[in-house]
């Protein structure tokens, strides 16, 4: 009883206050993932392609598809233990009299995504004298204030386009809707035909949390917590690039290049995910004991220190994404490829040869056993208040608007001069990680 008691708090440490505002890791993957793949010949010297429609590729290809998916099913089932299997009733069906939402069914994303053909632009990019989208065009959410500043255009069937911004757009998609509402207690149709159980973490009633288990994985963390939080095992990144690269693999083998560069952007997108170290660690910088002992106190009635290891966790993991997100713009702003986070993105590094375990093995490894590190500097070199004080909210706050000026307040150019290092340090794992899982598909296209 008191073991299951543990089990259900341990559960609540990733509900709504640590997901709810930023399930999305790194924002605008484009930014960080562009100097990496503009820096590989292999994909910033590839000729032009066409555009083609999803509808267009799945008519296509429909009976290779059905035969690749079909395979692909069995390999995931035999292969990942905690894979939730697609229900043979949705599998894909080249007779199908609606092939597009045959193959969305059984890839299993979000119905309302829209894929339309689109190009991310960079900041200042030029349309090329392409339409500007709405955002409502490109993303799912009801609430889009995050795309205020993004800018998309539109590309049509026929038109060429460099396989360069396919990658580095499509490497955005994920976080535009393609993983909402999936689970039973979404409230959707597709979470009740998908199979993937109930949202294990994040808050099912919030629209962008639902994407949490998809864009999260915690495959390092001590066994007892596995024990106590079997849930900790219900996610699906590693599923998603699995079957992004047989997808794009085989898009390459048949012709279909556009696909090929954007089936690789989706799965790459998980692989961004994973060097954010609090999107593949529990709680980074807290013991496993002292974790369990914080829910034992929760479950014999003194929950302070449980909600005050939520609000740290949730602040620590906003504070991390928004300080990147600022020194990266600013890279940008000042086209400044000297800079620590560009000079890490864009520096030919040595990439391990992608297998099916790399993902989890070296990829979530890696950002895992960084964990640590980084919330020591977080506590070390963000100001108390943002990182320390769980009476303080940093979600909509004011100061979090000013980190870096806070931070350079309080611990001079040194301390700011840590931190960027800190991330330039995770830049580069993304640089080297996206290098590996580009490099393996790319082995398929002739
Ligand atoms: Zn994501």
């Amino acid at each position: 009883m008191f073991i299951k008691k543990v089990k259900l708090t341990l559960s609540a440490l990733l509900l709504n206050g640590v997901i709810v505002g930023h399930a999305n890791a790194w924002s605008d993957h484009n930014l960080i993932t562009y100097p990496v793949l503009q820096s590989m010949p292999e994909v910033a010297d590839q000729a032009p392609v066409p555009v083609e429609t999803l509808t267009e590729f799945v008519t296509a290809e429909a009976q290779g598809l059905e035969d690749l998916l079909a395979a692909n099913e069995v390999w995931l089932r035999e292969n990942f233990p905690h894979y939730k299997p697609r229900p043979d009733a949705i599998a894909f069906d080249a007779d199908s009299s609606d092939l597009l939402l045959s193959f969305i069914h059984a890839i299993r994303i979000n119905p309302e995504a829209p894929l339309t053909p689109y190009i991310k632009l960079l900041p200042a990019q030029d349309t090329q004298g392409r339409r500007l989208m709405q955002a409502s065009e490109v993303a799912v959410y009801s609430n889009l204030n995050d795309y205020k500043k993004l800018r998309f255009v539109e590309v049509k069937s026929g038109d060429m386009v460099t396989p360069l911004e396919v990658l580095s757009s499509a490497n955005d998609d994920p976080d535009n809707g393609l993983d909402i509402g999936l689970f039973e207690d979404n409230g959707t149709p597709a979470g009740k035909m998908y199979g993937f159980g109930e949202q294990a973490f994040g808050n099912p009633a919030v629209e962008f949390s639902s994407q949490a288990p998809f864009h999260m994985a915690f495959y390092h963390e001590a066994s007892i917590l596995y024990t106590l939080a079997p849930f900790l095992n219900d996610t699906f990144p590693d599923y998603r690039v699995h079957m992004y690269k047989a997808l794009a693999e085989y898009a390459f083998r048949t012709g279909h290049d556009y696909w090929g560069w954007r089936f690789m952007g989706w799965g790459l997108h998980y692989v961004g995910d994973m060097s954010m170290p609090y999107h593949a660690t529990l709680q980074p910088g807290v013991s496993t004991a002292s974790s369990i002992w914080t829910n034992t106190k929760d479950v014999m009635g003194f929950p302070q220190a449980k909600t005050d290891a939520i609000q740290l966790l949730s602040n620590r993991h906003f504070v991390t994404e928004k300080f990147q997100a600022v020194i990266i713009n600013d890279a940008y702003a000042e086209q400044d490829s000297s800079s620590v986070v560009l000079e890490a993105l864009t520096k030919q590094t040595p990439a391990v040869e992608y297998t099916d375990s790399t993902f989890v093995d070296v990829f979530a490894k890696k950002s895992y056993d960084k964990s640590d590190k980084l919330a020591d500097y977080l506590i070390r070199f963000v100001p108390a208040k943002l990182v320390s004080d769980p009476s303080f909210e940093v979600d909509g706050s004011e100061e979090i608007e000013q980190v870096v000026e806070l931070i350079r307040d309080e611990h001079g150019h040194d301390g700011l001069s840590e931190m960027t290092n800190m991330v330039g340090e995770l830049m580069h794992d993304h640089n080297a990680n996206t290098r590996s899982f580009v490099k393996s598909v790319l082995q398929s296209k002739n």
